[in-house]
């Protein structure tokens, strides 16, 4: 469930790792840097002291003399992007020229170059490989060249002496999709095993509380903590807190971390939906009515199917997911769900009694054991001061029990029909509790 990373010999503590995202693109604001997201939050993972994050435009002397500012102060320094055939790709050149290091002709990268070209191709003939492809081949002397099985550039790891002290400078390719197998195929072990302790993280995943409040719950925890650490992440409507020990052992780590994990459990109850990395909200109430063996429908306005859209996203969903039903006009709430008319005339169509019916219905005409059903105003418009934009109603029936609630969302549109959906979760999941204990 956690994270786990081995113990090697001959390794350094406390070092200090910088990334630089190399590319006139993202410094102007074209592309958004999710490498510089991506390799933070996993260096973070390794236990690595993260020292800054720079962005460069496709620049040599800027380059260069970053570099040099980074060799100054860091151990490790991860580059992304500019290793490409192109004039403007010149994250090599400049790391070679700063480690005063030569480019040379790696034959292994020549004949992968090729392969990919032939292989690509079905038709030989129409093979273009042209004379700056090449490039590609060279590699920095002494680097452990790291092959590609995404794209034609190969990443580089240079190990060297700066001043007494060990560096090792990464280089991998900008485009995600190659940068990220590439730095789980190969950098993420080669940087573990630099490491002299085992780190070790369990997530908590809550819903159900704000931020600030689940924060202010720990706070003498949060103050007083050293070893083990807990870091507070706030996520579209819920609040995760991963809890890292580092230590010599991974059994050490585990003895720090459990005492903090049943702290947590003691002061967040069920609000905690799980303490599973890969698992979220709609898993956990997919799993829930699997193990009641109950079947789900929904009856949705406002949202327009994204939380019917959510439950979906779990694979083997058919077992327990009968009905969606999209009912965004009045007309429709009345044709497919049997809301009363008069209800409508006399509450409003975003009412709490509306969405009672709009739950009743849906179980009603599905034959399910379970249905949510949602009725507000997402907005921009269609607000008043009665019922404001952001006024939800999500009903949950579960057997004979129905609970409604009133929400009132801030924010746009799009961040009300995505709050209501994890309300919509979070009540479901805790009605299904409900018959459970
Ligand atoms: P290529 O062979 O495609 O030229 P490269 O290693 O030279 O690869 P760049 O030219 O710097 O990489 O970037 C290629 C593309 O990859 C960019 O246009 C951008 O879409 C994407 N990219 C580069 N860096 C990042 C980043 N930090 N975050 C997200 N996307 C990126
Ligand atoms: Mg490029």
């Amino acid at each position: 469930m956690g994270i786990k990373f081995a113990l090697e010999e001959g390794t350094i503590a406390n070092m200090n790792i910088e990334l630089i995202s190399v590319g006139t693109e993202l410094l102007l604001g074209n592309v958004i840097n999710t490498n510089a997201n991506y390799l933070s939050r996993r260096c973070a993972e390794l236990g690595m002291n993260l020292y800054y994050q720079i962005t460069v435009g496709d620049n040599y002397s800027r380059l260069t003399r970053v570099l040099q500012e980074c060799l100054e102060r860091s151990d490790i320094i991860i580059l992304t992007g500019g290793l490409g055939p192109t004039q403007d790709d010149m994250t090599k050149e400049a790391v070679a020229q700063v480690l005063n290091k030569e480019l040379i002709l790696d034959s292994h990268s020549k004949d992968r170059i090729s392969e990919y070209f032939y292989n690509k191709s079905p038709n030989l003939d129409n093979v273009q490989i042209t004379h700056n492809n090449w490039k590609q081949a060279l590699t920095i002397d002494g680097a452990i060249v790291l092959d590609n099985y995404n794209g034609t550039a190969p990443g580089y790891i240079v190990r060297d002496n700066i001043n007494g002290e060990s560096k090792s400078i990464i280089l991998l390719p900008g485009p995600p999709s190659e940068m990220i197998p590439m730095f789980e195929g190969h950098v993420y072990q080669y940087l573990h095993n630099l490491q002299d302790k085992v780190f070790l993280s369990r997530i908590v995943k809550i819903c159900g509380i704000g931020e600030a409040k689940a924060e202010t719950m720990i706070e003498d925890l949060i103050t007083n903590q050293t070893n083990p650490t807990i870091a507070p992440y706030a996520k579209d409507g819920e609040v995760h807190f991963r809890v890292t020990a580092s230590a010599t052992s991974a059994e050490e780590a585990e003895q720090l971390i459990c005492p903090v994990i049943d702290e947590l459990e003691r002061r967040f109850e069920d609000n905690i939906y799980s303490l599973d990395e890969n698992e979220n909200l709609e898993d956990v109430v997919v799993k829930l009515l699997k193990k009641l063996k109950m079947t789900l429908s929904t009856a949705e306005s406002c949202t327009g199917g994204l939380f019917t859209g959510r439950i979906v996203n779990v694979a083997g969903i058919s077992d327990i997911f009968k009905e969606g039903y999209i009912t965004y006009a009045d007309e429709a709430k009345v044709k497919l769900l049997d809301v009363n008319k008069e209800t409508i005339d006399k509450y409003g169509v975003v009412s709490n009694e509306v969405a009672r019916e709009m739950a009743e219905g849906a179980c009603k005409t599905s034959g399910s054991d379970a249905s949510v059903a949602i009725t507000g105003i997402a907005g921009p418009g269609g607000g008043s001061q009665l019922k404001p934009v952001g006024l939800v109603y999500i009903a949950c029936k579960v057997k004979d029990n129905i609970i409604v609630q009133e929400h009132i969302f801030k924010g746009n549109r799009q961040k009300v029909r995505y709050r209501t959906v994890i309300s919509g979760l979070d009540l479901l999941r805790r009605s299904l509790l409900n018959i459970l204990s």
